[in-house]
């Protein structure tokens, strides 16, 4: 067996580097919280090739003098904590004294810095070797430039994902930043093209910078003090809810953290307005003393050890149930909205379906389709095989179709030979324009409309990346489209299904889906058919003339497949005579 020996600090830093930097993402993120802590007001950063070949950060913090250039790049130096005591009541993002000296050993970087007039230093490193330090002029503040992250470790760089993907992880990790900080000017620039430019700000105007002003009227303010926590921030409506978790902000004392328990603690105060697979926006402050938790759990100090996590549960959720109370408590209104509107006003206890997920008509998406009665489930499921057999072509339907009753302005009852069908008409036209769209997509494209009011959508960068590889399929289906700037571009034509002020949801949606598919095949396709049809259908509360029910119910019995929608849900429930008479206990 070897001699145990003591390693040299090049190694452990290398080892330590392990735990703090494992891609660009946690470079920048530790960079940042060193300017932020340095009072900083204006921070910009540079990026090239995903990080893979620059990561810059330049302050105008309090910066570092000389005698302690030198000294910033040696393990557990910090400026931020000098005992035991401080340790427990940590104000600073860092306290650990181990990035610097973790990242210097395994890139070549350089950090010039003034404490004033501009009367600075500058210190290069490479691989964790001083290489010279030296007085120059240079503006008050720090600019450290990360060159070339693990050039000597093969091992570390082989992980690193292509350019695009480690430049989401920064973009993310930005905005992380922007947002916890909205009263710090960021400038931000990769591979020398400007992708946020944001002065200082309210939260709800860097909200807007970074999301676009659509944003701005979607949010809900979040305020409430119930001692010793202060909660505040703001949290989306239901317009605002994304396929994916990526737009969800904790911030404990300013400090960003993942929480798995008190990100439920938002999800429950949401309750039963959003489904399964549904995230909200929020960003989200928690303000408490700093002696009732632990953020030294683990290096990256995202994770804390709250004393009383279920304490700080609670008021999170009332914090957030306080702030939903009003859109809680329209719901039952939503019969009065005109996007849900019956011919004549029905109390929502009324209706054979109250306290079944009504929002679900006023998020875009398909109504509740299940009749409180599992008997008539149950007869749904049943024989639909046989029902096809009623309807061989649509000449048929024609002295069925005359008595189409719409019911609630949601459903569509009409009589056949063997008793009775009920054909949920947002459903039943979404599958007639999905099978279209398919259609469309594999051959000619769908017709566009033009907009009289072009409109432009904010992207995220790395969603406005994605463009190029699904322009193709957007403007088959019937968008038309340019580059506006900054991440942002202008619609122009939409398919002339769609209503007017769905374009933006259609299409990040639609952005979505390629992110987390990363192909278009064709479930890609299927995908973006399924989410025009959901989008373009008619929806639940919509009256319908005599004329458009029969041809809702035309269309329907000439799709492939009229008994199920895209997602699988039923759209015919068959109501059989034999059925009735049981029921009525007619025997
Ligand atoms: P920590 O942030 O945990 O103290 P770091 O290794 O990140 O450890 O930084 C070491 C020290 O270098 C800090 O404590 C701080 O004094 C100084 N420092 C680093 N970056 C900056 C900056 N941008 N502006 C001013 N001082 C800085
Ligand atoms: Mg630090």
């Amino acid at each position: 067996m070897n001699e145990i020996k003591k390693l040299e600090t090049l190694l452990i830093d290398k080892i330590a580097a392990g735990e703090v930097v494992d891609r660009p993402a946690s470079v920048l993120k530790e960079l940042l919280e060193n300017s932020i802590d340095a009072n900083s007001t204006e921070i910009k950063i540079i990026i090239k090739k995903g990080g893979h070949e620059l990561i810059q950060v330049i302050d105008n913090g309090h910066g570092i003098s000389k005698e302690s250039l030198r000294l910033a790049f040696t393990r557990h130096a910090t400026s931020k904590i000098t005992n035991l005591n401080d340790l427990e009541n940590i104000t600073s993002l860092g306290f650990r004294g181990e990035a610097l000296p973790s990242i210097a050993s395994v890139s070549r970087c350089s950090l010039k810095s003034s404490c004033k007039n501009n009367d600075g230093n500058e210190i290069k490193i490479e691989g964790g070797e001083v290489v010279s330090l030296e007085p120059i002029s240079c503006s008050d503040g720090s600019n450290l430039k990360i060159n070339h992250l693990f050039y000597n470790t093969p091992a570390r760089r082989k992980f690193l994902k292509k350019p695009e993907t480690e430049q989401a992880k920064i973009n993310k990790i930005t905005r992380i930043y922007m947002l916890s900080n909205p009263d710090i000017a960021f400038h931000v620039i990769s591979n020398d093209k400007t992708i946020y430019n944001n002065q200082s700000e309210t939260l709800i105007n860097r909200i807007k910078s970074i999301y676009g002003s659509n944003y701005k009227n979607n949010l809900i303010e979040v305020k409430h003090e119930k001692s010793p926590y202060k909660l505040s921030g703001f949290i989306g409506n239901l317009s605002l809810l994304k396929k994916r978790r990526d737009n969800q902000y904790l911030f404990l004392n300013g400090r960003y953290i993942q929480d798995r328990l008190l990100n439920s603690a938002v999800f429950a105060a949401y309750q039963s307005i959003i489904k399964r697979g549904e995230y909200p926006f929020f960003v989200l402050n928690i303000n408490m003393p700093v002696n009732l938790f632990d953020i030294n759990v683990h290096p990256a100090k995202m994770e804390v050890r709250f004393h009383n996590e279920w304490h700080v549960y609670h008021a999170l959720k009332t914090s957030v149930s306080i702030a939903l109370k009003e859109i809680i408590d329209v719901i039952p209104k939503f019969h009065n909205n005109p996007y849900d509107q019956p011919t004549q006003p029905i109390e929502l206890n009324e209706l054979p379906f109250a306290n079944q997920d009504n929002h679900i008509s006023q998020s875009h998406d398909i109504p509740p389709h299940r009749i409180n009665n599992n008997a008539i489930n149950d007869i749904a499921h049943n024989n639909f095989n046989d029902l096809i057999n009623e309807f061989p072509n649509t000449t048929n339907l024609e002295s069925t179709v005359d008595h189409v009753w719409q019911i609630h302005n949601k459903y569509l009852i009409t009589e056949i030979k063997s008793g009775l069908i009920i054909i949920d008409q947002h459903v039943a036209h979404e599958r007639i324009l999905f099978e279209e769209a398919k259609l469309a997509i594999e051959n000619k494209g769908l017709a566009s409309q033009s907009l009289l009011f072009p409109q432009t959508i904010k992207l995220q960068p790395e969603e406005y990346e994605t463009l190029t590889n699904i322009s193709h399929y957007l403007e088959k289906i019937g968008f038309k489209f340019r580059e506006f700037g900054e991440n942002t571009i202008i619609i122009e034509g939409i398919p002339s299904n769609l209503k007017w002020g769905n374009e933006s949801n259609i299409i990040k949606e639609i952005i979505d889906q390629y992110i987390s598919l990363k192909i278009t095949d064709n479930s890609f396709i299927e995908n973006i058919a399924a989410i025009y049809a959901c989008k373009s259908a008619i929806k639940a509360g919509e009256p319908l003339k005599p004329i458009e029910r029969r041809s809702l119910i035309d269309g329907l019995f000439a799709t492939k497949h009229p008994y199920y929608c895209p997602h699988g849900r039923p759209i015919i429930i068959n109501l059989s005579i034999e059925d009735l008479d049981e029921r009525f206990e007619r025997h």
